[in-house]
């Protein structure tokens, strides 16, 4: 049987991972600034992290939503403490589309209605509400076709404001920072506002921390710098730093009644014991701390690079590097000659850094160096 080859792959193979290294299959060793797509957050096979999955595969890897998994009110508890949400619920999934999915569902069974507002640029899944609600017409089937969406540009407060005239919307929807459209972030302002249309006129906002949040942002979530209060919130890629669980934060409005969502592995108890161990690092190693501290290091060092530079945006370990040109041949000069992964966006002139939270400034200079280097042979 082949694969379905629907990824392009670099002909590199790692066999070996620690904190923010990868070794390949000959030995070679690669710094990480892509984090396998902003998964990993506390670091590559992290030995509290390897403890806690091996001793809960020994005792119980896996049993269904049908019997008490204490691992499950444990996350649950920490998730609140750590990201200020202890008053939400929890709804757990498999991958960010599954979160987002369900959000989309829990606001129209909420307020019945069907009209989605979404993002220029955005990406919120593959899934039929996700994908339609997803700023790329390429990856919708006509099978995705039957949603109601507006897409509004980021940022335009009297676009959101003639949307809002209307009165049936269902939900809006946003990054806490637009990862795959080449970080771009909502202002401030702008998510206040689009948070008071929505509570004004029924509707439920959407916080999509799929790829910002947990910690990478500088805060537990993107968003917090705007300091409001989404009615729902969907985590995955940082949450298990390479196990696949999500989740969805539902406000306490919102209420739950049985069978009304529901999936087969989410929360299973090998998640939990990933997504627990994550957060008992992020919390011991002060990482959200780190991520803005690092952060601010690579973006300020990062602007002393003006050749061939167009802007460099972000928030913590969250950083997009827009060239003048297309990234492809720099990114392979970055991999191929210093070693070091870095991520691509929809955007083909700009690069996205998302390294693991646990970086060091050893490694932040190692990578500036670098891409100073490559820049300089332009
Ligand atoms: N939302 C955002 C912001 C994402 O970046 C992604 C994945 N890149 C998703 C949702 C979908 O997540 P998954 O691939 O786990 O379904």
């Amino acid at each position: 049987m082949q694969i379905f080859d629907v990824y392009p792959l670099y002909d590199i193979e790692p066999v070996r991972a620690r904190e923010v290294y990868l070794w390949d299959k000959n030995g070679v060793q690669y710094l990480d600034f892509y984090g396998g797509h902003a998964v990993i957050s506390i670091g590559h096979s992290h030995p509290h992290y390897v403890r806690r999955l091996t001793t809960q595969l020994d005792h119980l890897g896996f049993y269904s939503n049908s019997v008490q998994i204490p691992l499950q009110k444990e996350l649950a508890a920490r998730l609140g403490e750590l990201s200020g949400y202890n008053d939400y619920q929890l709804f757990f999934s498999n991958s960010g589309a599954e979160a987002n999915e369900n959000a989309l569902k829990l606001a129209s069974f909420h307020n019945r209605r069907k009209l989605v507002i979404a993002f220029a640029g955005a990406f919120h899944g593959r899934t039929s509400a996700t994908v339609a609600v997803t700023d790329n017409p390429k990856i919708r089937a006509p099978l995705n076709e039957n949603h109601e969406v507006i897409f509004l540009p980021l940022n335009d407060e009297t676009a959101l404001q003639h949307a809002f005239q209307r009165d049936n919307i269902c939900a809006a929807i946003v990054e806490g920072i637009q990862g795959i459209a080449g970080i771009h972030l909502p202002a401030p302002r702008f998510l206040r506002k689009l948070q008071k249309l929505c509570e004004q006129s029924g509707a439920l906002l959407i916080l999509d921390e799929v790829q910002s949040g947990y910690g990478r942002s500088g805060k537990f979530f993107a968003h917090q710098f705007a300091d409001i209060r989404p009615d729902l919130i969907t985590i995955a890629k940082g949450m298990g730093n390479g196990f696949p669980v999500a989740g969805l934060l539902i406000n306490p409005k919102f209420q739950a009644s049985h069978g009304l969502l529901g999936t087969t592995f989410g929360g299973n108890h090998l998640a939990c014991a990933a997504a627990v161990a994550v957060l008992e690092v992020i919390a011991q190693e002060k990482l959200i701390d780190n991520s803005a501290k690092m952060g601010d290091y690579l973006l300020s060092e990062l602007r002393w690079i003006t050749k061939g530079l167009k802007e460099v945006r972000g928030r913590g370990l969250m950083i997009g590097v827009e060239l003048d040109f297309a990234t492809e041949t720099i990114r392979k000069k970055m991999l191929f000659e210093h070693r070091i992964f870095t991520g691509s966006s929809h955007n083909p002139n700009t690069i996205r850094l998302l390294p693991p939270l646990t970086l060091k400034q050893e490694h932040a200079d190692r990578f500036l160096e670098s891409f100073a280097a490559v820049m300089r042979d332009l």
